[in-house]
């Protein structure tokens, strides 16, 4: 039995941590309180701290976090698939607006999807599309949406521009297709 140095409630040793082989002054509620009082008071620096943290052990983290989702995967997918169902419009929301940046940004997972669904190889594999693809894809796509555009002064410019990429897009599915009959 301790005397607790805050509250000063005698209660049971095993209600306060140990430091060392010694038992802490405070019992365990009064320390939860003391850190989340300390938390709210430093907010600003922890964040920092947090961040900088981050930023220098980003590669480390990085494969850490891959390391844990790899082991823990059932149990991961286990508890989203529970969040979905519970929360079926949260999930649904989430979705729409993930497609909705990746297409705006266009990012490679856009990308690599467009080409996927236009070319003429079914068979395409997402992980072989090469990078010169994806990036020539997206000039292609940019150029499109500035011919939607209401602020085009050349017009035909743009569209000519396109034609070009258009066949140097078409010449590229070809060599890929070739590069995929080879692996076969
Ligand atoms: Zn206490």
């Amino acid at each position: 039995m301790k005397k607790c140095a805050k509250c000063e409630v005698i209660k049971d040793d095993s209600c306060f941590h140990m430091q060392g082989n010694k038992l802490r002054s405070r019992c365990k509620p009064c320390r939860k309180i003391d850190k989340k009082a300390y938390r709210e008071k430093n907010k600003e620096k922890i964040n920092a701290q947090a961040k900088k943290y981050y930023e220098e052990n980003r590669e480390i983290l990085r494969i850490k976090a891959s390391a844990h989702h790899k082991m823990n995967k059932e149990k991961i997918n286990k508890r989203k698939a529970e969040y979905k169902l519970k929360f079926p419009e949260k999930e649904k929301n989430k979705q729409l607006k993930y497609r909705q940046r990746i297409k705006e940004e266009l990012t490679d997972t856009y990308i690599k999807e467009v080409i996927k669904a236009n070319a003429r190889n079914k068979n395409i594999k997402i992980k072989n599309i090469p990078l010169s693809l994806i990036n020539i894809t997206r000039d292609g796509i940019i150029l499109k949406r500035l011919s939607y555009g209401e602020n085009i002064n050349d017009r035909e410019e743009v569209l000519c521009k396109i034609k070009i990429i258009d066949s140097i897009i078409n010449i590229k599915y070809l060599t890929l297709v070739l590069f995929q009959l080879k692996m076969v």
